[in-house]
């Protein structure tokens, strides 16, 4: 397989979509570059030129990437890559001009596009983002220290990020943390 469209596979990028599909031989699903889905093995990867190659040879579109519909527009794909960057980057102290610059746009622009396709400014992505992986901490490591946990998906203090859970959660984090290990425990009875 070609290096860069390995590379293209490997960073999700939306610019090569439209170029190329790519068939997975262990799911025989088949995805355009961007797809955020499961990085797979090299050696499992089938490269297609268009939707029809990917159908002929026996493999069908993916649900989350839909490479049977039309591509992304350049905004949406704009959008993709930087949800993309701050997936892959939320734990580091990232600003919307870090988020720009890999993405080789403007902030302005980068900010303008992001909240007219995705309906929230990036910071909001990104918070959402951290919480996420907060909630995720919070129900599966039980004796870490919350402050721990807090620095860990990003936030500069724990009161910072006690404040932006309860707003987004709608309770505070030791609250979420309390029931969601009553209710493990209770299957643990149940069971
Ligand atoms: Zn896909």
């Amino acid at each position: 397989m070609d290096e860069s469209l390995w590379r293209a596979i490997v960073r999700c990028e939306p610019t090569f979509d439209g170029q190329f599909f790519y068939g997975v031989v262990t799911t025989r699903v088949f995805c355009r570059p961007s797809c955020r889905s499961r990085t797979p093995r090299p050696e499992n990867v089938r490269i297609f030129t268009s939707v029809d190659d990917a159908i002929a040879a026996g493999f069908r579109p993916c649900k989350r990437c839909r490479p049977d519909e039309d591509p992304l527009g350049p905004d949406e794909a704009l959008v993709e890559c930087a949800k993309r960057v701050m997936d892959r980057l939320y734990s580091a102290p990232l600003k919307l001009g870090d988020i720009a610059r890999e993405l080789a746009v403007s902030p302005y622009h980068l900010h303008r596009v992001f909240r007219r396709v995705a309906g929230t400014p990036p910071a909001a992505y990104l918070l959402q983002t951290r919480v996420e992986a907060a909630k995720k901490a919070l129900a599966t490591e039980c004796g870490r220290p919350i402050t721990d946990i807090a620095l860990a998906v990003g936030f500069r203090s724990s009161s910072h990020f006690s404040t932006t859970f309860r707003r987004i959660v709608g309770c505070s984090p030791s609250r979420y943390r309390a029931l969601h290990v009553r209710s493990q425990a209770e299957q643990e009875v149940a069971r």
